[in-house]
């Protein structure tokens, strides 16, 4: 795979090179978030254009982001902006998402996230409105995040008036003890889900599932609020056959 391509237009001939633009990132990548988009739509995870999906070329420093306010119907991976880390953009004539800061935060401070996806998918962002952390009552919340999905803190309203998008960055990171290698997604209070993965493949499988596990979490508790969550022993045992150094379900690579 070449990671050389010359920049694309929005029919995806290429272009020749900006002047003075230097890293490019690879236009596999730039499929990959383009597609990963238009699935958070078609999965109906995000309405209109509320959502956004990103992903990092590590090699560069370089993140591929959705504009902002472009229908996922008629997205294109030339329509994608390209920005360093520091949010100035490298590659694209859009503007990026509004919420580029904050997926920037998240790729500066762990190291090992490779992409981030944003999505108001409904049960995922009730539980956020509720300003609620999704308990674990079952194993197929346990196969993917190893105990309750967490709810970031508040804002101040100086974080709110002012560099906003980085701060919600800022309050998911204080969030975690270091990186979260086992809880791949967190609940921004009374907006929405943050997830994240080492590929823009599995942030949106993660995305997807988030919500799925939402809305059982919620019917349980609905069904019967005194449930009881899921015992520890299990809840373990299913992500770490799933994930980590002892991995064992599914085939081997
Ligand atoms: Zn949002």
């Amino acid at each position: 795979m070449s990671t050389r391509r010359k920049p694309q237009t929005r029919t995806g001939q290429p272009t020749p090179a900006r002047r003075g633009a230097i890293a490019r990132v690879p236009a596999a990548l730039r499929k990959a978030v383009c597609r990963a988009n238009v699935e958070i739509a078609r999965r109906g995870l995000a309405l209109f254009t509320f959502g956004n999906a990103s992903a990092i070329d590590r090699a560069s420093g370089l993140v591929v982001i959705k504009p902002s306010g472009v229908p996922y119907a008629t997205l294109k991976p030339g329509d994608l902006v390209v920005t360093d880390l520091d949010g100035r953009v490298v590659e694209g004539a859009l503007r990026p998402s509004s919420d580029l800061a904050t997926h920037l935060e998240l790729y500066r401070r762990w190291p090992s996230v490779g992409a981030v996806v944003h999505t108001h998918s409904h049960f995922a962002t009730v539980w956020a409105q509720a300003q609620q952390e999704i308990p674990c009552y079952g194993t197929t919340h346990a196969d993917y995040f190893e105990g309750p999905v967490p709810v970031a803190r508040a804002l101040s309203a100086a974080e709110v008036a002012s560099d906003y998008e980085r701060n919600t960055g800022r309050a998911i990171v204080e969030r975690f003890d270091g990186e979260p290698n086992t809880m791949p997604a967190v609940l921004v209070p009374g907006h929405a889900s943050f997830v994240w993965g080492p590929t823009i493949e599995v942030a949106l499988e993660t995305a997807s599932i988030l919500e799925e596990v939402a809305r059982m979490a919620f019917h349980t508790a609905v069904l019967n609020p005194a449930t009881e969550p899921l015992a520890q022993t299990l809840l373990h045992k299913h992500f770490s056959r799933k994930h980590g150094p002892k991995a064992y379900y599914g085939q081997k690579g």
